[in-house]
Protein backbone atom coordinates (compact mmCIF):
# COMPACT_ATOMS: atom_id res chain seq x y z
CA UNK A 1 0.00 0.00 0.00
CA UNK A 2 1.57 3.41 -0.95
CA UNK A 3 2.10 5.62 2.23
CA UNK A 4 0.89 8.83 0.06
CA UNK A 5 -2.09 10.70 -0.09
CA UNK A 6 -4.35 10.33 -2.68
CA UNK A 7 -6.28 13.45 -3.57
CA UNK A 8 -8.92 13.00 -6.76
CA UNK A 9 -10.98 15.26 -8.61
CA UNK A 10 -14.12 14.66 -10.19
CA UNK A 11 -15.13 17.59 -12.68
CA UNK A 12 -18.44 16.24 -13.22
CA UNK A 13 -19.87 17.84 -16.39
CA UNK A 14 -17.26 20.31 -16.26
CA UNK A 15 -15.71 22.51 -17.49
CA UNK A 16 -17.62 23.89 -21.07
CA UNK A 17 -14.76 23.47 -23.77
CA UNK A 18 -11.30 21.47 -24.30
CA UNK A 19 -9.76 24.79 -23.98
CA UNK A 20 -10.61 25.67 -20.41
CA UNK A 21 -9.85 21.74 -19.98
CA UNK A 22 -6.12 22.06 -20.66
CA UNK A 23 -5.86 24.34 -18.62
CA UNK A 24 -7.43 22.81 -15.69
CA UNK A 25 -5.52 19.65 -16.07
CA UNK A 26 -2.06 22.01 -16.64
CA UNK A 27 -2.60 23.35 -13.35
CA UNK A 28 -3.43 19.98 -11.52
CA UNK A 29 0.04 18.58 -13.39
CA UNK A 30 2.00 21.27 -12.27
CA UNK A 31 1.02 21.27 -8.63
CA UNK A 32 1.22 17.69 -8.43
CA UNK A 33 4.94 18.01 -9.65
CA UNK A 34 5.66 19.61 -6.41
CA UNK A 35 3.76 17.63 -3.62
CA UNK A 36 6.10 15.57 -1.59
CA UNK A 37 3.62 13.18 -0.39
CA UNK A 38 0.68 13.38 -2.49
CA UNK A 39 -0.55 11.63 -5.50
CA UNK A 40 -3.49 13.47 -7.55
CA UNK A 41 -5.66 12.27 -10.22
CA UNK A 42 -8.06 14.34 -12.10
CA UNK A 43 -11.41 12.93 -13.62
CA UNK A 44 -12.02 14.82 -16.58
CA UNK A 45 -15.47 13.86 -18.49
CA UNK A 46 -14.86 11.35 -21.45
CA UNK A 47 -14.11 13.85 -24.07
CA UNK A 48 -11.32 16.01 -22.32
CA UNK A 49 -9.58 12.87 -21.07
CA UNK A 50 -7.19 12.60 -23.62
CA UNK A 51 -6.43 16.66 -22.72
CA UNK A 52 -5.33 16.06 -19.27
CA UNK A 53 -3.24 12.77 -20.03
CA UNK A 54 0.43 13.52 -20.14
CA UNK A 55 2.80 11.25 -22.38
CA UNK A 56 5.71 12.94 -20.65
CA UNK A 57 6.17 11.41 -17.13
CA UNK A 58 4.34 13.56 -14.79
CA UNK A 59 5.31 13.25 -11.11
CA UNK A 60 2.17 12.36 -8.63
CA UNK A 61 -0.18 12.91 -11.25
CA UNK A 62 -2.90 10.57 -13.05
CA UNK A 63 -5.52 10.65 -14.96
CA UNK A 64 -9.22 8.49 -13.79
CA UNK A 65 -12.62 8.21 -15.90
CA UNK A 66 -15.59 9.28 -14.25
CA UNK A 67 -17.31 5.36 -15.14
CA UNK A 68 -16.83 2.45 -17.41
CA UNK A 69 -19.23 0.53 -18.89
CA UNK A 70 -20.30 -2.63 -17.80
CA UNK A 71 -19.77 -4.10 -21.17
CA UNK A 72 -16.53 -4.61 -22.76
CA UNK A 73 -17.16 -3.69 -26.45
CA UNK A 74 -19.81 -3.96 -29.07
CA UNK A 75 -23.44 -3.29 -29.66
CA UNK A 76 -24.01 -0.46 -26.84
CA UNK A 77 -24.35 2.94 -27.97
CA UNK A 78 -22.84 5.61 -26.12
CA UNK A 79 -20.82 3.41 -23.85
CA UNK A 80 -17.49 4.15 -23.05
CA UNK A 81 -15.65 0.68 -22.05
CA UNK A 82 -12.80 0.21 -19.51
CA UNK A 83 -10.25 -0.75 -22.03
CA UNK A 84 -10.89 2.65 -23.78
CA UNK A 85 -10.01 4.88 -20.94
CA UNK A 86 -7.24 2.31 -20.33
CA UNK A 87 -5.78 2.74 -23.67
CA UNK A 88 -5.92 7.05 -23.61
CA UNK A 89 -3.90 6.02 -21.14
CA UNK A 90 -6.24 6.49 -17.56
CA UNK A 91 -5.00 4.03 -14.38
CA UNK A 92 -8.21 5.17 -12.29
CA UNK A 93 -11.88 5.05 -12.76
CA UNK A 94 -14.55 6.10 -10.17
CA UNK A 95 -17.17 4.02 -9.97
CA UNK A 96 -20.72 4.47 -8.27
CA UNK A 97 -20.84 8.22 -7.96
CA UNK A 98 -24.23 8.78 -6.10
CA UNK A 99 -24.90 11.07 -9.42
CA UNK A 100 -24.72 8.20 -11.11
CA UNK A 101 -26.79 5.97 -8.70
CA UNK A 102 -29.19 8.30 -8.55
CA UNK A 103 -29.65 7.92 -12.73
CA UNK A 104 -30.23 4.05 -12.31
CA UNK A 105 -26.80 2.56 -11.23
CA UNK A 106 -27.77 -0.42 -8.75
CA UNK A 107 -24.99 -2.27 -6.30
CA UNK A 108 -24.69 -5.14 -9.02
CA UNK A 109 -24.57 -2.61 -11.97
CA UNK A 110 -21.54 -1.04 -9.87
CA UNK A 111 -20.40 -4.42 -8.99
CA UNK A 112 -19.98 -5.04 -12.70
CA UNK A 113 -18.42 -1.43 -13.28
CA UNK A 114 -15.95 -2.57 -10.94
CA UNK A 115 -15.10 -5.85 -12.45
CA UNK A 116 -14.63 -4.26 -16.07
CA UNK A 117 -11.94 -1.29 -14.61
CA UNK A 118 -9.99 -3.94 -12.48
CA UNK A 119 -10.08 -6.45 -15.44
CA UNK A 120 -8.45 -3.10 -17.78
CA UNK A 121 -5.92 -2.88 -15.44
CA UNK A 122 -7.38 0.41 -13.73
CA UNK A 123 -7.92 1.14 -9.62
CA UNK A 124 -11.30 1.11 -9.17
CA UNK A 125 -12.57 4.17 -6.86
CA UNK A 126 -15.62 2.89 -5.58
CA UNK A 127 -18.29 5.65 -4.03
CA UNK A 128 -20.30 4.20 -1.19
CA UNK A 129 -22.12 6.70 1.38
CA UNK A 130 -25.36 7.13 2.86
CA UNK A 131 -28.49 8.86 1.56
CA UNK A 132 -29.54 11.05 4.84
CA UNK A 133 -28.70 10.41 8.70
CA UNK A 134 -30.48 9.85 11.90
CA UNK A 135 -30.10 9.93 15.88
CA UNK A 136 -30.96 6.19 16.02
CA UNK A 137 -28.16 5.60 13.02
CA UNK A 138 -30.36 3.33 10.63
CA UNK A 139 -28.15 5.63 7.86
CA UNK A 140 -25.12 2.21 9.58
CA UNK A 141 -27.63 -0.32 8.12
CA UNK A 142 -28.19 1.26 4.84
CA UNK A 143 -24.26 2.25 4.12
CA UNK A 144 -23.53 -1.83 5.50
CA UNK A 145 -25.92 -2.89 3.02
CA UNK A 146 -24.39 -0.76 0.38
CA UNK A 147 -21.01 -1.87 0.69
CA UNK A 148 -22.01 -5.62 1.16
CA UNK A 149 -24.07 -5.93 -2.01
CA UNK A 150 -21.30 -3.97 -4.24
CA UNK A 151 -18.74 -5.98 -3.15
CA UNK A 152 -19.70 -9.43 -1.61
CA UNK A 153 -19.50 -10.66 -5.22
CA UNK A 154 -16.20 -10.09 -6.56
CA UNK A 155 -12.94 -12.18 -6.06
CA UNK A 156 -11.08 -11.76 -3.56
CA UNK A 157 -7.92 -10.38 -5.60
CA UNK A 158 -10.50 -7.87 -6.35
CA UNK A 159 -9.70 -5.44 -3.00
CA UNK A 160 -6.15 -5.15 -3.85
CA UNK A 161 -7.24 -2.20 -7.06
CA UNK A 162 -10.17 -0.77 -4.91
CA UNK A 163 -9.56 2.46 -3.46
CA UNK A 164 -13.26 2.76 -1.64
CA UNK A 165 -14.39 6.79 -1.10
CA UNK A 166 -16.97 7.20 1.28
CA UNK A 167 -19.12 10.28 0.21
CA UNK A 168 -22.43 10.81 2.74
CA UNK A 169 -25.09 11.83 -0.02
CA UNK A 170 -26.17 14.69 2.05
CA UNK A 171 -22.80 16.53 2.11
CA UNK A 172 -22.09 16.42 -1.97
CA UNK A 173 -22.55 19.97 -3.25
CA UNK A 174 -23.50 21.17 0.15
CA UNK A 175 -22.58 24.13 2.25
CA UNK A 176 -20.24 22.20 4.62
CA UNK A 177 -18.79 19.00 4.64
CA UNK A 178 -19.25 16.37 7.32
CA UNK A 179 -17.49 16.95 10.74
CA UNK A 180 -14.03 15.75 10.97
CA UNK A 181 -14.63 13.52 13.94
CA UNK A 182 -17.75 11.74 12.06
CA UNK A 183 -15.66 10.91 9.03
CA UNK A 184 -13.09 9.10 11.26
CA UNK A 185 -15.62 7.09 12.56
CA UNK A 186 -17.35 6.37 9.47
CA UNK A 187 -14.27 5.32 8.01
CA UNK A 188 -13.36 3.19 10.64
CA UNK A 189 -16.78 1.89 9.87
CA UNK A 190 -16.47 1.40 6.28
CA UNK A 191 -13.25 -0.62 6.89
CA UNK A 192 -14.76 -2.89 9.24
CA UNK A 193 -17.57 -4.27 6.62
CA UNK A 194 -14.93 -4.39 3.83
CA UNK A 195 -12.91 -6.63 6.22
CA UNK A 196 -15.88 -8.56 6.48
CA UNK A 197 -16.00 -9.29 3.47
CA UNK A 198 -12.32 -9.66 1.64
CA UNK A 199 -10.39 -10.29 5.35
CA UNK A 200 -8.70 -8.67 7.93
CA UNK A 201 -5.46 -7.89 5.69
CA UNK A 202 -7.81 -6.19 2.83
CA UNK A 203 -9.24 -3.98 5.85
CA UNK A 204 -6.16 -3.22 7.23
CA UNK A 205 -4.95 -2.13 3.51
CA UNK A 206 -7.63 -0.46 1.77
CA UNK A 207 -7.28 3.09 1.37
CA UNK A 208 -10.37 5.41 2.56
CA UNK A 209 -10.89 8.80 0.90
CA UNK A 210 -13.63 11.23 1.98
CA UNK A 211 -15.82 13.26 -0.31
CA UNK A 212 -18.22 15.31 -0.10
CA UNK A 213 -17.75 19.62 -0.07
CA UNK A 214 -14.20 19.39 0.13
CA UNK A 215 -12.33 22.64 -0.13
CA UNK A 216 -8.90 24.25 0.33
CA UNK A 217 -10.41 25.63 3.33
CA UNK A 218 -11.60 22.43 5.09
CA UNK A 219 -9.27 19.73 3.65
CA UNK A 220 -6.31 19.90 6.00
CA UNK A 221 -8.52 19.26 9.06
CA UNK A 222 -10.43 16.48 7.38
CA UNK A 223 -6.81 14.28 6.19
CA UNK A 224 -5.61 15.27 10.04
CA UNK A 225 -8.87 14.69 12.61
CA UNK A 226 -10.39 12.11 9.79
CA UNK A 227 -7.59 10.43 9.10
CA UNK A 228 -8.72 9.61 5.59
CA UNK A 229 -6.15 8.29 2.74
CA UNK A 230 -7.08 11.17 0.90
CA UNK A 231 -9.96 13.12 -0.86
CA UNK A 232 -12.56 12.69 -3.63
CA UNK A 233 -13.35 16.54 -4.80
CA UNK A 234 -16.17 17.60 -6.84
CA UNK A 235 -16.49 21.76 -7.34
CA UNK A 236 -13.41 22.80 -5.88
CA UNK A 237 -11.00 20.41 -8.42
CA UNK A 238 -12.15 22.65 -11.38
CA UNK A 239 -11.63 25.84 -9.46
CA UNK A 240 -7.74 26.16 -10.65
CA UNK A 241 -6.94 27.95 -7.32
CA UNK A 242 -8.65 26.68 -4.95
CA UNK A 243 -7.83 22.81 -6.36
CA UNK A 244 -3.94 23.72 -6.09
CA UNK A 245 -4.57 25.77 -2.59
CA UNK A 246 -5.87 22.36 -1.13
CA UNK A 247 -3.12 19.96 -2.96
CA UNK A 248 -0.92 21.98 -1.64
CA UNK A 249 -2.71 22.12 2.16
CA UNK A 250 -2.97 18.46 1.70
CA UNK A 251 1.02 17.79 0.99
CA UNK A 252 1.85 19.54 4.33
CA UNK A 253 -0.58 17.90 6.81
C1 LIG B 1 -18.14 14.59 -5.82
O1 LIG B 1 -18.51 14.94 -6.94
O2 LIG B 1 -17.76 13.42 -5.60
C2 LIG B 1 -18.15 15.58 -4.73
C3 LIG B 1 -17.73 15.22 -3.54
O3 LIG B 1 -18.59 16.83 -5.03
P1 LIG B 1 -18.39 18.17 -4.14
O4 LIG B 1 -16.94 18.17 -3.70
O5 LIG B 1 -18.70 19.27 -5.07
O6 LIG B 1 -19.32 18.05 -2.97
Amino acid sequence: MSEKNLVIGNWKMNPASFDEAVRIARAARATAGKLSSTDVVVCPPFPFMAAAVSRARSANYAVGSQSVSTEESGPYTGEVGADMVRSLGASYAVVGHSEMRARGDTDAIVSKRILRAIGAGMTAVVCVGEKSRDEAGSHLGALHEQIRQTFAGLPADAARRIVIAYEPVWAIGAKEAMKPEDIYEMSLFVKKVFADIFGSDAGHRVRVLYGGSVNFRNAADIMKIGRVNGLLVGRESVNVPGFKDLLKAVDAV
